[in-house]
Parts: structure tokens; C-alpha cells; sequence
């Protein structure tokens, strides 16, 4: 017999035996900016790299270490690919947190003679505004640019921003929350006439934009493989080796590993999926974003439709194509989530950490706590099928309709979006 459903929400030994898992009907999975399930060919590349290919990409007196070595090589290459950079500006990372730590805190450790300046947004992942505030503690001064209530900063507001002192703008190419994508050319143009360097956390576009460092003068960019159908544990840091050549002080010292940028064993196995990842990102996410768009707005419309007091989150116009983030007025945020067990979604409390705060991103934009808790977050994927939406719109609806019987007079919003 299952355990009582107490039990199973609170005990993840029991919950996720095997043999209960199987037997559990899953929700639905809309929950890609958290993570997305690995796509079966990148498993298929990392499953010998734990029993043939296993070596020590940094042995080289033996066949192992180079046939680890050279499925290293092959991924910095398709890696690199993606973005439009060289392989040789690919360091490899345990993920985008410590993409971004690196960016910020290594081109401020190596540059802290230029100046001691620093850029960002209010929307910006933890990992980037957290290391802003590391710095400032130390005596660094940062800008954090404001957002309108679509989820944009202003670039006017980022070219007054930039001083002779400035070392470093960092600004993300789209929002893990609203999927609200940046002017990132613009302010990768901007920053190359000043001569400050430009660090892009992409871990969100990857699978779905295009990218280009050199169009988009990008000098820094992170990565992540497990936003876009790679496994977690692996991520890369662009690092720009020619005009201008970008310096960084390391963060983890020790073998010298990848140009002594990022010491540490490889993590093989994660790397060569991540680099299979984006093999396939670059043939295929054209694709994706065209066939995810439509079903996105399929979901969009059918739940605004059947539904008052209901609104978008940022900019609809600029955004990724998988996401959808909706305010939900006159409904209790805390019983939302219990209401809507068939899908995996996303509320408005903090997606990005593991306290329950309300999300920074939302409450930068303006919404109070209330309407920042009663927000969800879908995020669409490549294995998202139109029977998922038809359902996602039948469990949202009937959610939000019993919880507003239930409750008819929760406490009034002060903020209702347009
Ligand atoms: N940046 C953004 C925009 C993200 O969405 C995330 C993941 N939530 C990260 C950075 C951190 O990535 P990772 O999980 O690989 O550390």
C-alpha cells in the first residue's frame, strides 16, 4: 500500500524509492526554468564516460586520459559553437552560479586598478547580485539598475551609469523568472565604446536565442547545461581572448586545470553531455523556440481567457518563447500550489533560492508581496505536447476558480497589474 499523501510529500526516502515513483502518476513537467530532463542522445554520449571512457581527462600517459581529453575537446568545440566563440575561450565550471562568481569577482580581483565600479540590474540571478554585494563590502561601489513594471531596464539609465572607474557591466540575456529578454547588444556595444568589460548570464537563452559574442560583444558569458537538456554540474564560462584579451583571478586554485582559470578534476562525463547538449541546441533550437512559441501562447490565451483579475508578468513582446508568467489576483498565493498538484510549476516565491521569500525579480517590478505570492511560472519545454497545455489550462483554471469560491475576499492587492 502508498503511504498517506502526508507522507509522501514530506519523505523524500519513501517518496522516491523506486518502486513508490513508478507507481505515482507524475505531474505534469512545466518547470523548465528550474531545470529540464536530459534529452535521451545527451545520455547516450555520457553513459560510457563512466565505465570506458573514464579516465582523467588530464592524465596523458595513457589511452583513457585521452579519450577523456578528447571528449573534453569535442565539447568545448560544440560549446563554443553555440555561442560563436573559440574553443579556447571556454572554461569549463561546475555550473552558471559559478560562472557568474567567476565573471564578477575574478575580473574585479584582476582589474581592481582600473577602477572600482561596477554594473547590474535589480533582476539579475542571485549568483551575480550576490557577488556585487560580496564586492561592496570590500569597498567596491556598484549601480543596480532599476526595472519598469514589463521587467526592462532603461539603457539610457545604463550609459549615465558608466564611469571612468567602471570595470565591469553585468546584465543577464533573459530572466529565469518572466523570461524577459535584455537589449544585450545594445549594452555589449555600449560598453566596448567605454572600454568596460561586458559579462552576459545566458543560462536561460541558450537553448532558445541565438548567440553571438561577437556580434552582441559579449566579453564574459555564462553557461549552464542543465537549463537546456544537459546534466547538472556542468556549466562554462566564456572568458574573451582577443580584443580585448579579458584577465581573471581565479577562484579555486590548484592543479592549473582549464589555463589555471578553473583548477579541479574535470567533470567528464557532465562536460561531454553538455557539449552534446549544445550540439544539439545549435541544429535544433530554432525549432524548438518556433514549435514552444505556439504552445505557449496557446496557454497564455487559453488561461486569460477563462479567467478575470489575471495578468502577464514583463514584457510579452521580449521574452523567451517557453515562458509564461502570470499574476493571479484574489487567490490565496500559499494554497495555490496545493490546488494545481497535476503540474510542476513555479510560484512567485523565490524560484531562485531556497528560502520562501518573494521573488526579487517580481517585487523589482513592482508587485507587492501578496501578487509576487499568488504568481506562477510555467516554463515550457522541447517535450512539451499540446495535450500538456490542453491540461495545464484545465488545472489552472479550476484551481484559481475553487480557490476564489473558497475564499472569495482574500486580502485586496494594492498593486494590480494593467
Ligand atoms: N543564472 C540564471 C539566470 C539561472 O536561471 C540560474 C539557475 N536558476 C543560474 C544562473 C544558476 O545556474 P546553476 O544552477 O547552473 O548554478
Amino acid at each position: 500500500m502508498l503511504p498517506s499523501r502526508e507522507v509522501r510529500r514530506y519523505n523524500p526516502r519513501i517518496l522516491f524509492s523506486g518502486e513508490i515513483w513508478a507507481t505515482m502518476e507524475q505531474p505534469i513537467y512545466l518547470d523548465s526554468h528550474s531545470t529540464t530532463s536530459c534529452d535521451p542522445r545527451v545520455i547516450d554520449v555520457m553513459l560510457p564516460m563512466f565505465h570506458e571512457s573514464f579516465g582523467n581527462a588530464a592524465s596523458r600517459t595513457h589511452t583513457f586520459g585521452w579519450a577523456a581529453e578528447a571528449h573534453v575537446e569535442q565539447a568545448r568545440g560544440n560549446v563554443a559553437r553555440l555561442i560563436g566563440g573559440d574553443p579556447s575561450e571556454i572554461v569549463f565550471t561546475s555550473g552558471a552560479t559559478e560562472s557568474n562568481n567567476l565573471a564578477v569577482r575574478g575580473v574585479a580581483d584582476a582589474y581592481s586598478r582600473k577602477g572600482r565600479h561596477l554594473v547590474t540590474c535589480a533582476t539579475e540571478h542571485p549568483s551575480v547580485l550576490d557577488s556585487f554585494h560580496r564586492l561592496e563590502r570590500s569597498g567596491w561601489t556598484t549601480t543596480i539598475l532599476p526595472v519598469n513594471s514589463k521587467g526592462h531596464f532603461d539603457i539610457d539609465a545604463l550609459e549615465q551609469a558608466l564611469n571612468r572607474e567602471t570595470v565591469l557591466v553585468s546584465l543577464m540575456y533573459a530572466n529565469n523568472e518572466t523570461g524577459v529578454v535584455n537589449p544585450v547588444e545594445k549594452a555589449g556595444h555600449l560598453c566596448h565604446e567605454r572600454g568596460i568589460l561586458f559579462h552576459c548570464d545566458a543560462t536561460q537563452a541558450a537553448a532558445w536565442l541565438p548567440i553571438d559574442v561577437e556580434k552582441m560583444q559579449i566579453d564574459l558569458l555564462s553557461l549552464t547545461a542543465h537549463k537546456m537538456y544537459g546534466p547538472k554540474g556542468a556549466g562554462a564560462l566564456y572568458v574573451r581572448r582577443r580584443s580585448p584579451r579579458v584577465r581573471l583571478t581565479p577562484l579555486i586554485d590548484g592543479g592549473g586545470h582549464e589555463k589555471g582559470m578553473r583548477s579541479g578534476t574535470l567533470n567528464t562525463a557532465g562536460i561531454a553531455g553538455f557539449g552534446e547538449a549544445a550540439r544539439i541546441a545549435v541544429e535544433e533550437k530554432a525549432d524548438d523556440s518556433e514549435r514552444v512559441r505556439i504552445l505557449r501562447d496557446r496557454l497564455a490565451d487559453g488561461i486569460l481567457k477563462g479567467l478575470k483579475d489575471a495578468w502577464i508578468n514583463g514584457d510579452m513582446e521580449t521574452r523567451l518563447p517557453n515562458n509564461l508568467n502570470l499574476a493571479l489576483g484574489n487567490v490565496n498565493g500559499e494554497a495555490l500550489p496545493g490546488h494545481m498538484r497535476e503540474l510542476a510549476v513555479s510560484s512567485g516565491s523565490a524560484c531562485s533560492s531556497a528560502l520562501p521569500h518573494p521573488s526579487h525579480v517580481l517585487k523589482a517590478m513592482g508587485l507587492d508581496d501578496e501578487l509576487a505570492h499568488s504568481s506562477i511560472r510555467f516554463g515550457l519545454h522541447r517535450f512539451t505536447t499540446d495535450e500538456d497545455i490542453s491540461t495545464a489550462i484545465e488545472v489552472t483554471l479550476r484551481a484559481v476558480s475553487t480557490l476564489r469560491e473558497q475564499d472569495p475576499h482574500p486580502p485586496p492587492h494594492k498593486d494590480h497589474r494593467p
